[in-house]
């Protein structure tokens, strides 16, 4: 019979095999596209000014979504070692919320109003975790995303509200987890976009360490909510 470290050991190289696995099906795509127009370029480039512009807008794509990728391991890294240090301080969650839709300058962002509201945290993770969620609803609806807040006694709850292509049942549980894609998100996204399944896990992992709890309510064809409580001071 299998000890129970044996168990574990083999337990740790799966996962570590998956992970080597999911990370270099994720770099093969863009170094297949960027190695696809150096080709090109190095026999029509000089000649042709129109395929010069399209691989040089596809090489950066992909070198930006390799640089993302890297970015977000690096973090997720970090965390998994417990050096990845927040700063908790006293900040204006209404306020952040506005800089932060505003740096978006997105017309397809709408926000409501915005009570006043302070929480304990660390500001530029709770942007980085507002972004995963903004960035999600952009990218799996085509109409507008909408920011709603409320407070109550204790907390304040943050909704990110599209009309896209939602979530079925069986995934919604999933899509924190590294890596996981839906097969919808997979077909509706070409290679151009920048998706590669960590970003809800580094948002997971910053809620975590706010308190904040995340539920998600969601029909496939109708769109998302992500619905975040967060603890208020
Ligand atoms: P990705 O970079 O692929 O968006 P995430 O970790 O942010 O990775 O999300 C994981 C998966 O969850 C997505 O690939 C998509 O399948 C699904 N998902 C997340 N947010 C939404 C949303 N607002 N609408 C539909 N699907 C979503």
């Amino acid at each position: 019979m299998q000890s129970e470290i044996e168990a574990a050991q083999s337990e740790s190289f799966l996962r570590q095999q998956r992970f080597v696995n999911d990370v270099s099906h994720e770099l093969r795509t863009p170094l297949t596209i960027i190695r696809g127009y150096v080709d090109l370029l190095e026999i029509y480039g000089a000649e042709d000014p129109e395929l010069f512009k399209e691989a040089v807008t596809s090489i950066k794509n992909s070198a930006q979504n390799m640089q993302n990728l890297v970015e977000s391991l690096l973090f997720l890294a970090r965390a998994d070692q417990g050096r990845q240090p927040l700063t908790k301080l006293p900040v204006d969650l209404d306020d952040l919320i506005k800089k932060f839709v505003e740096s978006y300058r997105s017309p397809r962002v709408k926000v409501s109003k915005l009570p006043p509201c302070k929480v304990l945290a660390d500001g530029e993770f709770l942007k980085k975790m507002f972004a995963a969620f903004l960035d999600n609803a952009l990218r799996y609806s085509t109409a507008a995303v909408k920011i709603e807040m409320t407070t109550a006694k204790g907390a304040a709850t943050v909704k990110f509200i599209d009309k896209g292509i939602g979530i079925a049942k069986e995934d919604k549980e999933k899509i924190f987890d590294r890596f996981y894609r839906t097969d919808k998100a997979r077909t509706k996204l070409s290679d151009k976009e920048n998706s590669v399944g960590l970003g809800l896990s580094v948002a997971k992992w910053i809620a975590d360490r706010h308190d904040i709890k995340i539920s998600v309510k969601s029909k496939p064809g109708e769109g998302s909510t992500f619905i975040l409580t967060i603890p208020t001071i």
